[in-house]
């Protein structure tokens, strides 16, 4: 089968990116976290002092995209691509919970939103890509071949999340983590531009009981069930 484009959407922390990344490795396709570009611009809008307590104008925001370059590359240490803004390596730092608090807030933004579509559309022009994010599968590649929404329960992703923060020595409450994942679903899917949506041509993985390797099962049988079905 020639290459193909992969979308995987869902809730926050349901495992998207670690689905996306081993999936990526296994067919030797590129892999692109779109909520780390999202992530990027609010960490500059931060940096900028654009965003204070918790709130900003947009057309402030608006104003950094033009000073902002993402770029992506391979970390043969950790077999997976860190993210760069602006040629600096900000892999850690856009997974602060400062970043995550304000991130939906940002990405709701339209001119943002154009802007990082436009970008992530470019990535995956010639296929062969893992995508994943909010509205992968519903707006920016409507036509991809495979498309994955990943559905979790809200405990179980709340203490992923709270492990992955206490292995990098990041102390953050089981709560504030709960409280930031509901509040940027709700604010994810009741956005008015490409809210987060299950594509009606999705396959829904929820995740709750699987393993990593069970998952990735589970999507490999879906690619080769869809190579067969095109021969
Ligand atoms: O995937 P991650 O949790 O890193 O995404 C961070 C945020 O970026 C999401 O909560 C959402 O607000 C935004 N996002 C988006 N559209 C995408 C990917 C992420 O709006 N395709």
């Amino acid at each position: 089968m020639s290459k193909i484009t992969i979308a995987i959407d869902g809730y926050s922390s349901c495992g998207k990116s670690t689905l996306a990344k081993s999936l990526a490795a296994h067919l030797h396709y590129a892999y692109a976290d779109s909520g780390a570009m999202y992530r990027c611009i609010t960490l500059y809008a931060l940096r900028k002092g654009v965003i204070k307590d918790g709130s900003f104008l947009p057309e402030e925001i608006i104003k950094l995209l033009p000073e902002i370059k993402l770029s992506f590359e391979f970390n043969p240490q950790t077999k997976s691509s860190d993210t760069f803004l602006n040629a600096e390596n900000v892999e850690k730092e856009i997974r602060l919970m400062v970043v995550s608090e304000n991130v939906s807030q940002v990405s709701a933004i339209h001119e943002v939103r154009v802007h990082m579509i436009a970008i992530q559309r470019k990535l995956g022009k010639n296929r062969g890509i893992v995508m994943d994010g909010r509205d992968i599968g519903s707006n920016v590649f409507p036509s991809a071949e495979l498309k994955i929404f990943m559905t979790s329960d809200t405990d179980i992703r709340t203490q992923r999340r709270f492990d992955e923060y206490k292995a990098k020595g990041q102390n953050v409450s089981f709560s504030d983590i709960k409280t930031n994942l509901l509040s940027r679903d709700y604010e994810d899917t009741h956005r008015k531009e490409n809210p987060l949506i299950q594509a009606s041509d999705a396959v829904v993985l929820d995740n709750t009981d699987l393993s990593r390797e069970e998952q990735l099962e589970f999507v490999v049988k879906l690619i080769h069930e869809l190579s067969h079905s095109k021969k």
